[in-house]
């Protein structure tokens, strides 16, 4: 079995072992295990990592469609209120499930997990 590229598989909410199971059930919640190839997913452990990423790239994108709305077309508060009501939660939502599941992949194929202190056994060597 081939190792799938991380991005790829990421980007597809796919297993990061075996590229096919599903990574999240409903949305966002990351699943016990792989249903295809039986991968625990106790590993995964995206953080803030995600979050960080949505909120500097959505931030960027409202201002900037805010302020271009605002200047070329003028409209009324209202219609700030109900485009932006609406464009935020659909794309952080979106850009969350592909960025923590890029992240959560790229976590397994690099092996990244928290330091631990080295246990020494006691078998005599140095
Ligand atoms: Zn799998």
């Amino acid at each position: 079995m081939t190792t799938p590229n991380p991005i790829v598989s990421g980007l597809s909410a796919r297993c990061p072992r075996c590229g096919q199971g599903a990574l999240f059930k409903n949305g966002l919640t990351v699943r016990e295990r792989c249903g295809n190839c039986g991968l625990s997913y106790g590993f995964a452990d995206s953080g803030d990592g995600p979050a960080v990423f949505v909120i500097m790239i959505l931030g960027a994108l409202t201002l900037g469609g805010a302020l271009f709305l605002e200047f070329r077309y003028e409209p009324p508060v209202w219609v700030h209120v109900v485009v932006w009501g609406v464009f935020i939660p659909i794309v952080a939502f979106a850009l969350l499930r592909l960025l923590k599941g890029v992240l959560i992949n790229l976590q397994y194929a690099h092996k990244a997990e928290e330091g631990r202190l080295e246990t020494k056994k006691s078998d005599g060597q140095k």
